[in-house]
């Protein structure tokens, strides 16, 4: 019945990705699939008797089937303990990994509010940096500001194709190989059958690996640019 469907993604970023390199390279696939995008549009509310949603310029868009994403917050515990900010992340230094207004409290994954995607492999990327950075604060050294940002996901684009994106606080996500620079057998920001093949692998790594804390050697925490064609971004 795909035919008989009209899909509008609406967002309020300006493209269909959160970077900006990813939406050039990835736009096409939404074309592809007939979805259409209304961007820039941060919704003000709802309006449900007359089946139309509305921003706050005052833009509206109908719909039949209204499917939405609340806001991305904390958990409530860390607004009660006053640790969090607005929205309940613990403000924390985003290299060290170490929470700005406690020096004896280090934070990763989803807690905390520093710049990176809110993913899987951002948590576990900062485990290993947060675990030799409390080894140092026991210790009395200096605090390593070793966290990149790295961020590495797969995104499954259907009829048995993926897409796999690898990036940094300063670098946005653009074509090259993965794991191995020049070998792959992965490729970055490219819709292809291998990388699905990699996602199905992953499921393997991920329970038999992963969460044994066994060390993979060929995946860094932090970002390599070997057989890559980074692009630096300025931080705002
Ligand atoms: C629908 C969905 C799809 C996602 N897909 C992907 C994906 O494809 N790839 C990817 O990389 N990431 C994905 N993510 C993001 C990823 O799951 C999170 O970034 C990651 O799980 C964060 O890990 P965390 O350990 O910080 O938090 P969590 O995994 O949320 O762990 C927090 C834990 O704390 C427990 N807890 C909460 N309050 C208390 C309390 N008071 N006492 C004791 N325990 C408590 C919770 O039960 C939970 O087990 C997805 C997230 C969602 C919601």
């Amino acid at each position: 019945m795909r035919d008989q469907v009209e899909i509008t993604y609406v967002t309020p970023l300006s493209g269909a990705f959160t970077k900006p390199k990813a939406t050039d390279a990835l736009e096409h696939l939404l074309q592809e699939k007939n979805i259409h995008i209304e961007s820039d549009f941060a919704i003000e509310r709802v309006d449900n008797e007359n089946k139309k949603i509305i921003d706050y310029g005052g833009r509206e868009i109908a719909f039949d089937l209204l499917v939405t994403v609340p806001t991305n917050k904390g958990d409530e515990l860390i607004g009660r303990s006053g640790m969090g900010d607005d929205l309940n992340y613990v403000p924390t230094h985003k290299a060290t990994l170490q929470a700005k207004n406690y020096n004896n409290i280090f934070v990763l994954g989803d807690a905390s509010d520093i710049p990176a995607s809110k993913a899987g492999s951002v948590a576990h990327f900062e485990a290993e940096i947060l675990t030799g950075n409390i080894l140092h604060f026991i210790n009395k050294e200096p605090l390593k500001e070793e966290f990149d940002g790295h961020a590495n996901c797969f995104i499954e684009t259907g009829n048995g194709k993926a897409l796999l994106i690898d990036f940094n606080y300063t670098h946005e996500p653009v074509e090259g190989s993965f794991p191995f620079a020049g070998i792959g057998p992965l490729s970055l920001l490219k819709e292809n059958r291998m990388n699905h093949m990699g996602k199905l692998a992953f499921r393997w790594i991920y329970w038999n690996v992963l969460l044994k804390g066994t060390h993979i050697p060929f995946v860094s925490a932090t970002m390599s640019e070997k057989g890559r064609n980074y692009e630096e971004i300025t931080e705002h």
